[in-house]
């Protein structure tokens, strides 16, 4: 029998406030000494008393609006009871009944082009646990430590509907949320730094069925590689576990990469085992729309729109798009410079393709600017090319008056010390030479130099005037249209 995968996704994500959820403590993810970022309240002593903190809360309501989502009036923290090392409470300050977000959804487009639509079913804020470290002391005893300084730093908890059905599209949904995230300015979302965690709920049920099967919980993926390796493990396993006749058993299941399977971690708790009952000491929020309307007018234009707009208003290809939905500073900066562009290229009349202009503009942006500030990390925002520099250079190669090649030199140029790019073409020489009466000696030098190629060309080896274009524009220092010396060349040797 043929199974279909129906997988679910939860997303937690630290949130960046500058302040831990409940308590004063700094919520600093890159604090290196542990157990410095700590007080009673976060070390959960008996009397002390939880405050929210207001930033988390707008942040998550922040996130909600972004996914469309009903954002409730009122809303509660809960307990959710369970005893672990790295808890020092007995229990996790969360919600449970009342999140702050209820439903939305999330689109995105998958490699194919088809495109997705996921329903989220809650966004909810709780606190996050310390950390536990595992080692050996001189004596060769297991050692456990634990560093507090993570826990209550406020934690974003995102579930989805069981609208997933591969494994690319769970992977495709997380880096879609992560850069909403970022856009957002909520985290900065890093999975390495364990800033943003998936898990993945993994079933399977006969194709067209509408009852679900037992679901897997697959927890610890720290990449969106392994998201999407992890799930496809996942999936091939159950379906084993099917066609031999046995039954999926509902269980949590770890991600080992080195081995590249998952493995089981224990059976599932459901959510009586936790006890959930309203957090005494926190009054239950209520959102008026004076509040909710002061975090809407926060949100800005979302990937979504962005990239629409993007296509849409400059012709671009979708990869070309994709640079610049995921580098915010660097679209900044290229609007900028089309900005620039426009009043060139409305005086050029028919003489400019509008598109062809900014595609221009867009790839020397993505491809060589972008290669000379990874060379120095240096941020956009601190170039030294005006908008206006550039765009300047970009009519230039446009309008053939400079090579790609010299393009290139005065770009480099302009990246190490800024400047106007006609006068550094000025100061270097690098105009480019397009007059045939100037360009037809060399042309004639080089034929004349060349007399075998010249005499392979003539026997019908076309290629051959490539050479001969190379040896010319050598001759000319880089500065010969190409264009101009094949026209020269062909007629010189008819
Ligand atoms: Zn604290």
């Amino acid at each position: 029998m043929e199974h279909e995968p129906v997988i679910g996704i939860e997303v937690h994500t630290e949130l960046k406030t500058r302040t831990k959820m409940f308590c004063d403590c700094l919520n600093d993810p890159d604090e290196k000494h542990p157990n410095v970022n700590i007080c009673p309240i976060c070390l959960g002593h008996p009397g002390t008393l939880p405050v929210p903190n207001k930033e988390a809360v707008e942040k998550v309501i922040l996130v909600g609006m972004a996914l469309h989502a009903e954002i409730p009036a009122y809303s509660q923290f809960d307990r959710k009871n369970y005893f672990y090392p790295d808890l020092p409470k007995g229990y996790q300050i969360s919600q449970y009944e009342h999140p702050l977000v209820k439903g939305g959804y999330l689109e995105f487009k998958l490699a194919d082009g088809s495109e997705r639509h996921i329903r989220v079913t809650r966004v909810h804020l709780e606190e996050d646990t310390g950390r536990l470290a595992h080692g050996t002391s001189d004596m060769g005893h297991g050692t456990s430590t634990v560093d507090f300084n993570r826990a209550g730093i406020p934690l974003m908890e995102l579930v989805t509907e069981p609208d997933i059905r591969s494994a690319e599209e769970a992977r495709s949904f997380g880096e879609e949320l992560q850069l909403l995230i970022r856009y957002l300015g909520v985290s900065d979302a890093d999975m390495e730094k364990g800033e943003m965690r998936v898990e993945a709920n993994v079933s399977l049920r006969p194709r067209g069925a509408k009852e679900f099967g037992t679901k897997v919980e697959v927890k610890n993926i720290n990449s969106f590689k392994f998201v999407e390796k992890a799930i496809a493990y996942e999936v091939k396993r159950q379906a084993d576990v099917l066609a031999s006749g046995k039954k999926v058993v509902q269980e949590t299941r770890g991600w080992d990469e080195s081995r590249g399977q998952t493995f089981s971690q224990r059976l599932k708790e459901g959510a009586t085992d936790y006890r959930y009952f309203p957090e005494p000491d926190i009054p239950p929020l209520v959102l008026d729309q004076a509040w909710l309307g002061s975090i809407g007018a926060r949100l800005t234009e979302l990937p979504g729109a962005k990239r629409k707009r993007f296509t849409d208003e400059y012709k671009l290809d979708e990869k070309t798009v994709e640079l610049f939905i995921g580098d915010a500073d660097l679209a900044e900066y290229f609007e900028q410079v089309v900005s620039e562009m426009t009043e060139w290229i409305q005086s050029m009349g028919d003489r400019v393709e509008r598109d062809k202009a900014i595609k221009l503009a867009a790839n020397y942006l993505t491809v060589d600017f972008q290669k000379m500030r990874k060379e120095t990390a240096a941020p956009v925002s601190e170039t030294l090319i005006t908008p206006e520099n550039f765009a300047e250079l970009m009519a230039m190669i446009y309008e053939d008056k400079i090579s790609s090649a010299a393009a290139k030199q005065v770009l480099d140029h302009m990246f190490r010390t800024g400047g106007d790019p006609s006068e550094i073409i000025r100061e270097k020489n690098l105009s480019q030479e397009s007059s045939p009466e100037s360009l037809q000696s060399i042309v004639a030098e080089v034929l004349a130099s060349h007399e075998d190629i010249v005499a392979e060309y003539k026997k019908g080896k076309t290629n051959a005037i490539q050479a001969l274009i190379g040896a010319a524009m050598k001759a000319s220092r880089g500065k010969a249209n190409p264009a101009v010396l094949r026209t020269l060349i062909e007629k010189s040797i008819q």
